[in-house]
């Protein structure tokens, strides 16, 4: 059996699966799944992301969660969350800039959500000196005051697509083509599915696909009724808009390239851009508070990365030249430091968190 088959039999056996059902499948199949069978990350892998790139991200996180630490009034216990944790560089990275605030590091309680067990064994390592705990679900943390950190991880959750057609709308669906392959289908779309598509794209031009995520939206709705229930922030980082508009960015990864989303089925990454401005409509209603969206360069510039830059290049001269080339890469507008975007969200806070002026 391979992914291929197991998604064949179940095509042959319910008909086309949808965007949602599928990228489950593929990234998530808990024998045959992308994530579940590899680590991806890195030269050897399929993509790299901030952390592996410069110590700094990681670092700046950390002390932003002191700041945010601080400005909950220094709970203790305090849950420092990491949701899809790759290779837990992030964390690693941010407890070893934290130790500037000693009562800090010794509130925190590292919880991991995380379901591949190729990365869980990862993590165990890189984080072995901070005893983490390992969940499914979000739905599964503790209750508590928390701190929560997202970089990458809604791009991997599954979107759906719509297209608006001369006869109204239809959602893309994976179907057989041939005894081998796989092809995109679209059944028309019921009126609940209609009326999940974020309302600016609803007057979409006939031909425009329409993303939506009914799992984004269920991770924004629980975070935020979890941090008005016991206080707290998040830090979400994702490649994506800030506002919704109309586009289909589904796409496949495989070794630092583009591939056909339904080639290489389970031996390339699969995700979507991720549409800030509908998360954040599920966030608000609850009474959480938002800041502005901002890109990745503004939010690390607004925490001094540029002086933790030059702080490391004169400690480490001879690697000075690509410290800063991996700097400007998470930075420079034409890099990662306008395609990814910032979005904090939180409740209990005495006053508004770092890098959103
Ligand atoms: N945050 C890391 C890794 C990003 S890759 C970094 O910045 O380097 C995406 C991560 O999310 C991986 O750890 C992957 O295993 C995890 N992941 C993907 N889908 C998930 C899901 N549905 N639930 C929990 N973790 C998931």
């Amino acid at each position: 059996m391979s992914l291929r088959a197991a998604l064949r039999a179940r095509i042959q056996a319910s008909g086309p699966v949808n965007l949602e059902d599928f990228m489950d499948m593929v990234l998530g199949h808990p024998v045959f799944g992308y994530y579940p069978t590899r680590d991806p990350l890195g030269a050897q892998g399929d993509f790299t992301t901030a952390p592996e790139i410069s110590q700094i991200f990681g670092e700046l996180i950390g002390l932003w969660a002191a700041d945010v630490w601080m400005k909950m009034g220094r709970p203790d216990p305090v849950l420092l969350v990491e949701c899809g944790p790759g290779r837990g560089t992030i964390l690693a990275d941010a407890m070893r800039a934290a130790r500037v605030v000693p009562e800090f590091c010794k509130a925190i309680r590292i919880h991991l959500v995380e379901t591949s067990p190729a990365l869980r064994a990862h993590q165990a390592h890189t984080l072995r000196d901070f005893a983490p705990v390992w969940h499914d679900r979000p739905e599964d943390l503790p209750p508590g005051p928390m701190i929560l950190i997202a970089n990458e991880f809604l791009d991997a959750l599954p979107v759906r697509q719509c297209v608006r057609t001369t006869s109204g709308w239809a959602e893309r669906h994976v179907d057989l083509d041939g005894p081998e392959d796989f092809r995109f289908v679209l059944r028309p779309a019921d009126p609940q599915t209609i009326e999940a598509l974020p309302a600016p794209c609803r007057a979409a031009a006939p031909g425009e696909i329409v993303e939506f995520s009914p799992a984004r939206e269920a991770f924004a709705k629980h975070l935020s009724a979890r941090l008005v229930r016991s206080n707290g922030a998040a830090l979400l980082i994702d490649y994506g808009h800030a506002s919704s508009a109309p586009g289909d960015t589904l796409q496949a990864v495989r070794a630092h390239r583009f591939a056909p989303v339904l080639k290489d089925i389970g031996n390339a990454d699969l995700t979507a851009h991720v549409d800030f401005a509908r998360l954040a409509e599920g966030i608000h209603p609850t009474g959480v508070s938002i800041a502005p969206i901002v890109s990745q360069g503004a939010f690390l510039t607004a925490l001094g990365g540029a002086a933790r830059l030059e702080a490391l290049s004169r400690k480490n001269p001879g690697q000075a030249e690509s410290l800063q080339s991996a700097y400007r890469r998470l930075t420079a507008p034409n890099e990662m430091g306008d395609l990814f975007k910032v979005m904090a969200v939180w409740h209990g806070l005495d006053a508004l968190p770092e890098g959103f002026s």
